[in-house]
C-alpha cells in the first residue's frame, strides 16, 4: 500500500501554532511520562513523527490528538524543548479544520485578520437588527426588555441559530467520525456503538480522563468553564427558548436578560449563578496564566486562545451587569448592556461553537467513545478467533 507524504505539513502546521516540533529527537520521553498515552495511542511521540514525516492520513485517521488534554507535563519533561504539548494542541486546531466542510473554521485558524474581521461582522450585524427592530416606545420608566424587542421574536431568532449551529456542529462530527473509523465505519456492529454508547455521555459530562493528569488544577478549571458554558448554552439556547413552552411556562424567564426576576434559590437562578461564577472563575485562571505564561498549557496562546476567553468573559460580565441593573430598573442602561450582550455572545456562539475552539466539545468525546468501540470490537473479533 501506498503512503502518501506531504512535503508541507509542518509549515501547514505552524501555521495552526506548530512550534519547535522539528526539534524534537524521538526519544520517547513524552511519551513515557504521559499519564494518558495506552499501548495502543501510543503518543505524543507518535504523532510528532507523523508530522516530521509528512503523513497528514495518518494523522486525519488518529483519534490520538483528542486523547490528550493538554496537561503539560510531556512539555515539561522534554529535553530538546519540543513543546509536545503544543504539537497536540496544534493538531487538535488542524484536525478541527479539516473536519470542517466550509473551509471557515481553516481562515478562522489561520489567520488573526480575519478571525477579528468575523467577529466584527458578526457582532455590528447583531447590533444593526437590535436597532433595526427595537420597538418605537420601549418603556423608559422601568427596564422592561420585551417592550423593546418582544420575546418571540428572540424566541425565533434564538431557535434559528440553534439550529443552524446543530447542523453545522453535527455535519463535522460525522466527518470527524468517519475520519477515526475509515473502513471500519460500516463494519463494526451497531450494538458495539450502543453498548458503549455510556462511554460518550460520561466523557463528555466529567472529562475524567483529565483527571487521570497529574495537575488536577488543570482538570478542575477545564470542568468549570465546560459545565458553566453547556449550562448556559442550553438554558439560552436550548432549554429556554423551546423547552418552556413545552411544559407551558413563559419564555420570559431568561436570567439576566429578559423580564421575569426568579426568587433567589429557584432553580433557574440558582444555574444562573452556577454558570456565572464557574466560567468567571475558569476564564480568570486561564487569563492570568496566560499572561503570566505561569505552566506549559498557557506558555503558548494562539490568538483563538484568546478570542475565546476574551468573548466568554465578556459575555459573562455584561450578563452580570444586566442582572443588577434590572434589578435596580434603570431602563436606558439595561437596553444598552443587551444590546452589548448579545454583540459579544452571539460571535462566540455562532464562531467558536462549530468552527473553532468550542467544536473540541464535540469531537474529544466522540474521539474517546471511537477507541472503545474498536477496544469493544477488537475484543469480539478475537473470541470468536
Ligand atoms: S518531543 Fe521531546 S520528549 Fe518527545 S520524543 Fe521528541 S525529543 Fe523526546
Ligand atoms: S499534554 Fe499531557 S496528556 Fe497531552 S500528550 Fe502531553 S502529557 Fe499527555
Amino acid at each position: 500500500m501506498s503512503v502518501k507524504v506531504d512535503p508541507n505539513l509542518m509549515k501547514d502546521l505552524e501555521a495552526f501554532g506548530l512550534k519547535d516540533a522539528n526539534k524534537c529527537m524521538q526519544c520517547g520521553n513524552c511519551t513515557a511520562v504521559c499519564p494518558l498515552s495506552e499501548q495502543d495511542n501510543t503518543f505524543p511521540r507518535r504523532l510528532i513523527k507523523y508530522a516530521q514525516m509528512g503523513l497528514t492520513d495518518k494523522i486525519l485517521k488518529s483519534p490520538e490528538p483528542w486523547l490528550c488534554y493538554y496537561c503539560g507535563d510531556c512539555s515539561d519533561t522534554c529535553p530538546r524543548g519540543a513543546e509536545p504539548g503544543e504539537t497536540m494542541m496544534a493538531m487538535r486546531r488542524y484536525l478541527t479544520s479539516r473536519y470542517d466542510w466550509t473551509g471557515f473554521s481553516r481562515k478562522f485558524y489561520t489567520s488573526e485578520i480575519f478571525e477579528i474581521v468575523a467577529v466584527a461582522i458578526v457582532a455590528i450585524l447583531i447590533g444593526l437588527a437590535l436597532w433595526i427592530f427595537h420597538a418605537s416606545n420601549p418603556n423608559m420608566e422601568h427596564a422592561h426588555l420585551n417592550s423593546v424587542w418582544p420575546a418571540s421574536a428572540i424566541e425565533i431568532a434564538d431557535l434559528v441559530m440553534a439550529a443552524v449551529l446543530t447542523i453545522l456542529l453535527l455535519s463535522n462530527t460525522y466527518r470527524c467520525f468517519s475520519f477515526i473509523m475509515g473502513d471500519l465505519k460500516f463494519k463494526i456492529p451497531l450494538g458495539i456503538y450502543i453498548r458503549n454508547g455510556w462511554e460518550l455521555v460520561t466523557h463528555f459530562i466529567t472529562q475524567k480522563r483529565f483527571g487521570d493528569c497529574t495537575d488536577k488544577m488543570q482538570w478542575f478549571v477545564h470542568l468549570l468553564i465546560m459545565t458553566g458554558y453547556s449550562t448556559v448554552f442550553m438554558l439560552v439556547a436550548v432549554f429556554l427558548a423551546g423547552g418552556l413552552h413545552v411544559v407551558g411556562l413563559s419564555w420570559e424567564g431568561i436570567m439576566f436578560q429578559r423580564d421575569v426576576i426568579y426568587p433567589i434559590l429557584h432553580p433557574m437562578r440558582l444555574l444562573g449563578y452556577y454558570a456565572t461564577f464557574a466560567i468567571l472563575y475558569g476564564t480568570t485562571y486561564a487569563i492570568i496564566g496566560r499572561l503570566k505564561k505561569s505552566k506549559a498549557p498557557y506558555k503558548s496562546s494562539h490568538g483563538t486562545d484568546w478570542m475565546f476567553l476574551i468573548l466568554l468573559q465578556l459575555t459573562t460580565l455584561t450578563g452580570i451587569f444586566i442582572h443588577f441593573t434590572r434589578l435596580l430598573d434603570w431602563p436606558l442602561t439595561t437596553y444598552i448592556l443587551y444590546v452589548i450582550h448579545l454583540m459579544v455572545a452571539v460571535p462566540m456562539l455562532v464562531l467558536e461553537v462549530p468552527f473553532a475552539k468550542w467544536a473540541h466539545l464535540a469531537f474529544r468525546p466522540v474521539a474517546v467513545f471511537l477507541v472503545k468501540v474498536k477496544e469493544a470490537y477488537k475484543k469480539e473479533l478475537e473470541q470468536f478467533a
